[in-house]
């Protein structure tokens, strides 16, 4: 579908996913940037238009805070931009976004947030919406890949008739989410990049501008509810029932509605920030009991109570607030009609092809969560609890922090030796804070590349400026593997100049840096023993790329003999249990290496403690994965 990106084609029907529409999307409203930081279900709008010839810029910054702040520099200069975040880095942006959403903005600055209703990624369950409350500034909630693809046009036009940033908010079913797509105009904007001198909307000088400003932004979103409001669409049928519904909550609504033959009043609300207050009192008016369906927290539904509070018989509103639509996880066909059955007091039944979350779920296959096969952060975990081992350190009684990323994979079993994830680059503070607060050292940090560039390096300023004794571990596999292989600024062969992270450590002052190949084990453990050992903030850096991403360029030479294997009932503690390689297998009582999967790492060599598996015929060729 690449190729429909940017060819030119208004009227054409393609098959996009929710993330091919937004960049397309930004094609059409001849965009001049688009960065962000990666992160799921935002990062592929990026990917795209990096991948397509186009005149827009696509690139990754640092961090959200700074990709949200080159935007903006970008914008004020008078050029179309959009900056994208998963909800997480909205937080890290916010500081900004607040700011700006006050001072108003010049070319059209749209930011792409993408919530995750029920975790399918990690980390909070966090509903964006309200930091379009929050910053005074509007959101626009699609529904499908067509209306994520008019709307992001949209939003930048939006922009710039109120002046100001506009959030256009997804979800990760919705950015993942294939339908058919009609394709509009490509504009391509002649702009030029200008800049009025102006400190009133520049900077927040003074409590007169800011005041100013706070007003400014109000009026923007007073303005957006009446240029945007045909995105609100009120159909009215003369029921008693009544819905009105959000984003993807909509799309089940009309599914339930058409298998259902079901004509009701409703409400399609497209304008999460403000709400359109009065087709919501149209809707109350017209209906005695009104559903109120979106995903996450009562947003729409509480400025929906504020509306009935204020007539003098409202109808009765049911949603999240009475339980009924629940507010945790996400939505799905099936329990739009259940909450429909209630609310009008009739079983709707089941249509075939409705429970499909159900048929997933059964579908479901238990396995580990840990690394992949040959992956060698199970190394720097393996050589870490040996050399607490040899060191008499009892590894369940040291602190570990853990940051965000495949590195925290050292939470679960077999290693279980990390015990923290709280955002991008926080393993150093809490470290820190553990220190601080008594506990036995040492308390050990552990993060990766791309979060020590994210936000690892103020956290080890600090360290090192208040004089921390606390080895810092960062566990290096040249990308942001999680979120599909974008590089950073150590990464070799990236796309940026390469700026390592020992060279940036030393930098700070701290008291060694020492990178070591993970692959390596025995060399691994002694810098690890010299690292838990020492005074001051030292740091070791595993470096080893991730065999995901590197291409495989040799014959399988790793296997188990079965003649000296003493089989999974005979030995004490199997390589299964203790390395949980996805690549060795339980065949019965037989052990065996899928060789398929094997990356041959090598890790399995050094721990079998009957020298039962070995490299045959070729040697182990760590070169490959060495530096
Ligand atoms: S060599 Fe052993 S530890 Fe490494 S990938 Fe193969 S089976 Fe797994
Ligand atoms: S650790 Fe060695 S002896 Fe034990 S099950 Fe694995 S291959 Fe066999």
């Amino acid at each position: 579908m690449k190729s429909f990106i940017t060819i030119d084609s208004p009227g054409a029907d393609v098959l996009f996913s929710g993330n091919e529409s937004i960049a397309r999307g930004c094609v059409e409203a001849g965009v001049s940037l688009v960065t962000g930081y990666p992160g799921t279900p935002t990062t592929p709008v990026i990917e795209i238009l990096k991948s397509v010839d186009s005149p827009i810029q696509a690139r990754w910054a640092i961090n959200e805070k700074v990709a949200f702040d080159i935007a903006t520099g970008n914008s004020w200069a008078g050029l179309r931009t959009l900056v994208t975040m998963k909800m997480s880095g909205l937080n890290v942006a916010s500081d900004s976004i607040l700011s700006v959403a006050a001072s108003g903005t010049v070319g059209g600055l749209v930011i792409y947030v993408g919530d995750d209703p029920n975790v399918y990624y990690g980390m909070v369950e966090q509903d964006s919406r309200y930091y379009a409350l929050l910053s005074s500034a509007p959101m626009l909630v699609p529904a499908n890949p067509q209306e994520l693809l008019d709307f992001t046009r949209y939003a930048f036009e939006l922009s710039e008739e109120i002046g100001g940033p506009v959030f256009l908010r997804s979800t990760t079913v919705l950015s993942n989410t294939y339908s058919k797509v009609t394709l509009g105009e490509v504009r391509r904007l002649r702009q030029k990049a200008h800049f009025d001198f102006n400190i009133d909307k520049y900077t927040k000088a003074g409590s007169i501008r800011c005041r100013k400003q706070h007003q400014e932004a109000l009026d923007r979103v007073k303005k957006t509810a009446t240029v945007a409001d045909h995105l609100n669409i009120l159909t009215e049928k003369g029921t008693k029932v009544g819905v009105i519904a959000s984003s993807l909550a909509w799309d089940y609504l009309m599914e339930v509605l058409e298998k259902h033959d079901l004509d009701l009043t409703r409400l399609k609300v497209s304008t999460a920030h403000p709400i359109p207050g009065d087709k919501i009192r149209k809707t109350l008016e017209s209906t005695e009991r009104v559903l109120v369906l979106e995903e996450l927290e009562p947003i729409i539904e509480n400025g929906v109570r504020v509306q009935a509070s204020m007539m003098e018989n409202p109808p009765f509103v049911f949603g999240k607030e009475d339980g009924l639509v629940p507010r945790v996880g996400d939505l799905s066909p099936d329990q739009v009609r259940e909450a429909l059955s209630y609310v009008l007091g009739e079983k709707i039944e089941a249509c075939p092809g409705l429970d499909i979350n159900e048929k997933a779920e059964s579908l479901k296959v238990e396995r580990l969560l840990t690394f992949c096969s040959g992956c060698p952060h199970r190394n720097s975990y393996y050589a870490m609890i040996k050399a607490m081992k040899e060191l008499g350190m009892d590894p369940s009684e040291i602190v570990v922090t853990g940051d965000i990323g495949c590195t925290v994979l050292g939470i679960n079993e077999p290693f279980s030796i990390c015990w923290t994830e709280v955002s991008m680059g926080s393993s150093i503070g809490l470290a820190e804070g553990f220190i601080e607060a008594g506990m036995k050292k040492p308390v050990v940090a552990t993060l990766g590349d791309g979060t020590f560039y994210h936000s690892g390096i103020s956290p080890m300023i600090n360290a090192v400026a208040t004089g921390q004794d606390m080895p810092v571990v960062i566990l290096d596999n040249n990308w942001a593997a999680m979120t599909g292989y974008q590089s950073n600024f150590g990464t070799l062969g990236g796309d940026t100049v390469r700026i390592p992270i020992e060279k940036i450590s030393r930098g700070f002052g701290v008291n060694s840096v020492k990178v070591v190949n993970p692959y390596k084990l025995k060399k691994s453990i002694r810098a690890y023993k010299k690292l838990l050992t020492a005074r001051g903030v030292n740091v070791l850096i595993l470096r080893g790329p991730c065999v995901a991403r590197q291409p495989r360029t040799w014959d399988l030479a790793v296997r188990v003999n079965p003649k000296k294997c003493q089989g999974f009932e005979g030995c004490e503690r199997t390589c299964i249990e203790a390395l949980a390689c996805p690549a060795i297998i339980r065949d019965g009582d037989d052990v065996r290496i899928n060789q398929e999967d094997c990356q041959s790492c090598g890790l399995c060599v050094n721990y079998c403690p009957s020298a039962a598996i070995r490299s045959s015929p070729l040697k182990i060729r760590r070169k490959r994965i060495g530096i």
